[in-house]
């Protein structure tokens, strides 16, 4: 059996995005914001930015 780990990004799927900034995945998701239900919009802690990223 394997279990999953949340740790291990495999995908994209419900992860975390990588900050196109600085290339790190400390970043957090934040509600959209208008029709666009396929983009979210994420915020990296490191470097502070926001980005839109595909969900
Ligand atoms: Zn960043």
């Amino acid at each position: 059996m394997r279990r999953l780990d949340p740790s291990v990004t495999a995908g994209g799927e419900a992860g975390p995005a990588r900050c196109p900034y600085c290339g790190g995945t400390n970043t957090e998701r934040e509600h959209p914001k208008g029709p666009s239900l396929c983009r979210s919009i994420h915020y990296c802690e490191d470097c502070g930015e926001p980005f839109e990223a595909m969900a």
